[in-house]
């Protein structure tokens, strides 16, 4: 078993650029863990399973999976972008859950991990996959932070613009599902050593964890081995640039020593040869080298930065060493060799500061070419890849000749260019311009803006060209509001500015407002009459509107003094009412109001007692007894009270003398029976009014509706 490092961590907090850069440090192969289980999701997702189902995961026995040059292949074939699709990524984390998927995959890492010196990136490494490793790394980042870089990357790898709200929702998803699931969740192993790397850059976390990886005992336990392995890696190095060159699984040990084109290495003068003299220019001298592996090198002037007027023989010495480039390989086991190439190559690593600061630079397009577009900057040739600029390509024939700004992505050593991506200039200016928009504003400000999306949760608004702040939607308006119906995409609308937060901007829409509440409440109080719309009537009550943002509600015990109606029999949607304010809580957004109390209480103006023949119109007729209108009151005359006059006999509208059996202006109760009825009730039973009213007493609680009065009548029986 050789050394390993685990590297571990939520999504883009950095692991797998570390753990490449570690292990082209040391030597060591890189295994991507992510990668694989993506690789499985994909070939889930291409078979059509039912990706819930365990058992249709049953391809896994015969999924072959293989790295070759920073490549994963799938059953043989290059899968390393279709990977990265959004298909993938939405659902790689339900994959992985599995315990089918994991137990394959964690076998093969270890396989892996066998023989060879190794880095594993992923997030059961150092608790499940390499218990026993010998450098345990967690590294994290705010998720605002890695939410940014997996923005960059997408838009630098394929043009994909996300937006950072989105992307941070998708990680934080992913997190959560990774974090929390039953088998191998995400999680910092006891012993691993945790890095922010919030604000650190690449080459500052690259430098902690090789210097923890010393600090372990790397070097001194392995130094020997590494010495031999880093001289093998030199010959081998050849054509491949200091920035691709990768040692994974399937290349090691493959390199040959015989010289490539390209290829950096030292060299022995063995002898520098004359040279002529041709009007004043110096012509034909050459300076020959011995490899370790037994070539010889030639080393003319021109390839050379020594000037015409000089000799070689004044800069070369015979058996110094001499770092060159190979030029050109020639039949007879000879190659022909540069030191300009070399100080080039030197030149051009004058833009890795500008890489790391994120800057950007103006260079000149040269040419249309089939990878995309061939530009110039400082004698630098830079290679802009088509999936990296920001038009269509029959548009790039019109900025041939223009000054674009780009920014350098990668340098290639090999062939001494750049590599650069109009599209990261325009999202590094587009961060410049926002942090100085930021500067620029304050909380409190009102802004102009335009809404340019509409979500569920809110609205996003431009506020300058590429620059929005979120609307939440609890800052739309005062009240509750569906906000398509307030807000439309393309409107101008102000805004005021209550949070800037991580380079987010939260906007109001309400706090410059009028607040209506406020106002009502302060304008308005307990028994003022207000006229309201009748917005929607439920069992309960109806609420009605009063203003625009203000909405109020009548519980049904307050709209009407008549006991026992449906409300929708009384009112409906659209009518105007005038009500009674009962009470007002502007904390709450609460309004109850009374329809009954603006209208005069008919109990209070009736006067009957028990016996008293009352005339009524008949207003419903149930199915065991009539509703009656006594001077602006409903009586009740049950079926039985009603004697040997069957209900059929009972129509709406019509006038019928009743006695009254109950009157109760308390209880709102009154009770009545044909005149018939009464006598009898009054001789046979000998029920007295005490008798009667200790009934009521009794069932007060649960006596509120004719049915219930009905059933008074069963038990006087
Ligand atoms: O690292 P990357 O984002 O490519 O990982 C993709 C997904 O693979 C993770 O979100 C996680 O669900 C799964 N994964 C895992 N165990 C690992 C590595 C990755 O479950 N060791």
């Amino acid at each position: 078993m050789g050394w390993q490092i685990a590297i571990d961590g939520p999504a883009s907090a950095g692991k797998s650029t570390i753990a490449n850069a570690l292990s082209k440090h040391f030597n060591f192969i890189h295994l991507d863990t992510g990668a694989m289980y993506r690789a499985i999701t994909l070939k889930a997702l291409n078979l059509k399973i039912n990706l819930t189902n365990e058992n249709e995961y049953n391809f896994l026995e015969t999924t072959d999976i293989t790295f070759k040059k920073e490549k994963i292949f799938l059953d043989g074939v290059d899968v390393s972008d279709k990977i990265r699709s959004i298909q993938v990524t939405e659902n790689v984390s339900l994959v992985s859950t599995f315990k089918t998927v994991r137990a394959k995959l964690v076998k093969l890492q270890r396989e892996y991990a066998a023989n060879d010196n190794i880095v594993m990136d992923g997030r059961d490494i150092g608790t499940v996959v390499l218990p026993k490793a010998n450098l345990k790394i967690f590294l994290d980042a705010t998720v605002e932070e890695r939410a940014n870089r997996r923005r960059l990357e997408r838009l630098e790898k394929n043009s994909l613009d996300i937006s950072i709200e989105d992307t941070i929702k998708e990680i934080t998803e992913r997190d959560y599902k990774d974090s929390n699931r039953i088998i191998s969740p995400l999680k910092q192993a006891d012993d691993a050593i945790r890095i922010d790397t919030t604000n650190l850059g690449i080459n500052q976390v690259l430098h902690k964890v090789i210097q923890l990886a010393i600090e372990r005992g790397f070097k001194m336990e392995n130094e020997k081995d590494l010495l031999e392995k880093k001289e093998t890696k030199q010959e081998g190095e050849d054509s491949k640039s200091l920035s691709e060159e990768n040692t994974t699984v399937s290349e090691k040990n493959s390199n040959s020593s015989k010289l490539k084109n390209l290829q950096q290495v030292e060299g022995v003068v063995k002898e520098v040869t004359k040279a002529k003299q041709v009007n004043d220019k110096i012509i034909d001298e050459k300076v020959v080298f011995t490899f370790e592996n037994g070539q010889e090198g030639i080393l003319s002037h021109n390839d050379t930065t020594v000037k015409d007027s000089e000799s070689l023989f004044d800069f070369f010495e015979i058996g110094e060493k001499y770092t060159v480039v190979v030029k050109k390989t020639l039949p007879n086991n000879k190659v022909l060799v540069s030191t300009r190439l070399v100080e080039k190559r030197k030149e051009l690593s004058k833009y890795e500061e500008i890489i790391q600061k994120h800057e950007t630079i103006f260079a000149k397009v040269i040419k249309e070419i089939p990878e995309g577009l061939l530009l110039k900057h400082d004698d630098f040739s830079c290679l802009l890849p088509s999936s990296q600029i920001d038009l269509k390509s029959e548009e790039f024939k019109k900025i041939i000749g223009e000054d674009l700004e780009v920014a350098p992505i990668r340098l290639d050593f090999t062939r001494i260019r750049l590599i650069v991506s109009h599209n990261v200039a325009k999202s590094i200016k587009y961060k410049a311009n926002k942090e100085v928009f930021l500067n620029n504003i304050k909380i409190g400000d009102v802004l102009d803006g335009t809404v340019k999306t509409i979500k569920e949760y809110g609205a996003f608004i431009e506020l300058e060209q590429g620059i929005e702040g979120l609307l939440h939607i609890s800052e739309v308006a005062h009240s509750h509001i569906d906000i398509n119906d307030c807000l439309k995409v393309g409107e101008n609308i102000k805004v005021q500015v209550i949070k800037i937060d991580n380079n987010q901007i939260g906007l109001s829409r309400k706090a410059i407002l009028p607040d209506m509440w406020k106002e009502f409440s302060e304008t308005n109080k307990v028994g003022d009459i207000v006229n309201v719309i009748v917005s929607e009537i439920n069992k309960s009550g109806v609420v009605v509107k009063i203003n625009e943002e203000i909405s109020g509600f009548i519980p049904k015990s307050e709209f009407s003094w008549e006991r026992d109606t449906y409300l929708t029999d009384l009112v409906k949607k659209g009518d105007t009412l005038d009500v009674k304010i009962i009470e007002i809580d502007p904390l709450k957004r609460r309004i109850i109001l009374s329809r009954k109390k603006c209208q005069d209480n008919p109990w209070e103006c009736l006067n009957l007692k028990q016996n008293d023949s009352v005339k009524g119109i008949v207003t419903v007729i149930l199915k065991d007894g009539i509703k009656v209108n006594v001077q602006g009151i409903l009586g009740y005359a049950s079926k039985r009270s009603l004697g040997n006059v069957s209900l059929s006999n009972y129509k709406v509208g019509n006038e019928i003398e009743l006695i009254v059996r109950v009157f109760d202006k308390n209880e709102m109760k009154l009770i009545l029976a044909s005149q018939m009825q009464s006598d009898s009730f009054t001789s046979t039973s000998k029920s007295t009014d005490k008798e009667i009213s200790k009934v009521l007493k009794e069932q007060k609680k649960v006596l509120n509706t004719f049915g219930d009065l009905a059933d008074l009548d069963k038990w006087q029986k």
